[in-house]
């Protein structure tokens, strides 16, 4: 069986904690798209982990981790995040890169740097990871596969030229900044060729033998549908897909149909990083309070310790994100971090132009949306440690079944702490 692990909102949700959960009960997890951009913190008997290109199954013995064609590698980070697992006492996981995974180039973040500091005010609050110059370079056919590493060097290095001249006129004309030569970028892949050959597969032909053998596969997703590029706030997105229906084409070798279970991560508060539309936004006190409170040890990026912006759960943008991922049930997560509030608001509806709407609309429109509030009671005491969902206090209940009753979907995880074992099963 196949199943997903995705976010409904715009990253952040907890994915990590689910999926080391679920990977459990799994024996392959895949990721499928995107970078180093974002992490997953997880928190388990090893320590805690922000892991930014490493599936989360690798601390299980039993899984095999995949890195799927859909991703974008930055090579580095994956030697540094192996070194700093099994120095903490984590046994060497095994793991399987695609060859058909494409590399990110040094100069994918050189020239990410270059193109947000050349926007400035207008920039896109990129975490700098290469990750937009790297799928612009895949979808014009200039990017490097794995597999073209062990193939005719001749031709490599040839394409190498090929593509430098056009980054450097670039880096000349527009950003000002010295060429890159052939042989430096050349000597790096060499050096990425030694270092992945142990890993390299074919792992199309793994996963469609695996689903054959009705293997239990976890596809991790990484950011969450608001950050799609396509379904997202445009253009304020992340530059791959972040939704399930994307799994079949990034892990490879998974038929779509094969994809029975998207269980779609929602935050019981919001949180995002970057720019972009954010109707339920709070700031001052209110947010620094809820900041500060969040998550394991507040609210602070896993890739970068960026600040969160932080807002009320929206019930409008948490439904199209649901609806986005074609989730069949929901993880609801870090509920206990609520337990604070007197009272807590959530977005049940937008004003656009005066008249008040239920679907979460185009950038255009979503940037003219005013949020409108309901104040649901708090709980006001700390629920981490129960087990039982009939345990939990009855407001908190109520708030469960009143976002469920919005979003559309079954709630039937509701996390209420970072652990492994902080979960309430309904
Ligand atoms: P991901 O990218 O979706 O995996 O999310 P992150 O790892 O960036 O953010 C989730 C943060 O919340 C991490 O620090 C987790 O350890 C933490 N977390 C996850 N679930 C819970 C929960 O139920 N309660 C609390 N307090 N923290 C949680």
């Amino acid at each position: 069986m196949v199943r997903a692990v995705v976010g409904a909102n715009w990253g952040d949700e907890g994915k990590g904690k689910i999926t080391d959960m679920l990977g459990q009960e799994s024996d392959i997890i895949v990721r499928f798209q995107g970078g180093a951009n974002a992490g997953h913190t997880i928190v388990n008997d090893y320590g805690k982990f922000a892991l930014h290109t490493l599936p989360s199954g690798i601390f299980y013995g039993h899984t095999t981790s995949i890195i799927g064609n859909g991703v974008a590698l930055n090579i580095p980070i994956l030697f540094n995040e192996l070194k700093e697992i099994t120095s903490k006492g984590v046994p060497a996981p095994k793991i399987l890169i695609s060859d058909r995974a494409q590399i990110v180039m040094p100069y994918h973040v050189a020239f990410d740097c270059y193109e947000e500091e050349r926007l400035g005010k207008n920039s896109f609050g990129s975490t700098k990871s290469g990750i937009a110059p790297f799928y612009s370079d895949k979808y014009s056919k200039i990017g490097f596969q794995i597999n073209e590493l062990y193939d005719d060097i001749d031709y490599l290095k040839e394409k190498i030229a090929r593509t430098l001249e056009v980054k450097n006129a670039t880096l000349k004309n527009l950003y000002n900044k010295p060429p890159i030569s052939v042989d430096e970028i050349f000597n790096k892949l060499m050096e990425y060729r030694d270092a992945l050959a142990p890993y390299v597969a074919d792992t199309f032909t793994f996963l469609h033998d695996a689903c054959k053998d009705g293997k239990n596969i976890l596809l991790e997703g990484q950011l969450g549908s608001l950050k799609d590029t396509d379904f997202g706030i445009y253009p304020m997105v992340t530059s791959s897909n972040t939704i399930a229906g994307y799994g079949a084409v990034g892990a490879g070798g998974i038929p779509p149909y094969e994809i029975k279970d998207i269980v779609t991560v929602v935050k019981a508060y919001s949180s995002a990083v970057g720019a972009g539309e954010f109707v339920s936004e709070i700031f001052g006190e209110e947010a620094d309070e809820l900041r500060r409170r969040g998550g394991d040890g507040g609210e602070f990026g896993a890739t970068t310790g960026r600040p969160r912006r932080m807002g009320w759960l929206d019930l409008v943008a948490t439904r199209y994100g649901c609806r986005v991922q074609g989730a069949t049930q929901v993880a609801f997560t870090v509920l206990d971090v609520l337990g604070y509030l007197d009272e807590i608001p959530v977005c049940v509806g937008y004003e656009l132009d005066g008249e008040e709407i239920d679907y979460f609309p185009s950038t255009t429109k979503l940037k003219r949306c005013k949020p409108i509030l309901k104040k649901l009671p708090g709980w006001k005491c700390d629920i981490s440690g129960i087990k039982n969902y009939e345990d939990l206090p009855e407001n908190c209940r109520n708030y469960i079944e009143f976002a469920e009753k919005e979003i559309g979907v079954p709630i039937t995880m509701v996390s209420n702490g970072p652990a492994r074992e902080d979960i309430i099963y309904r």
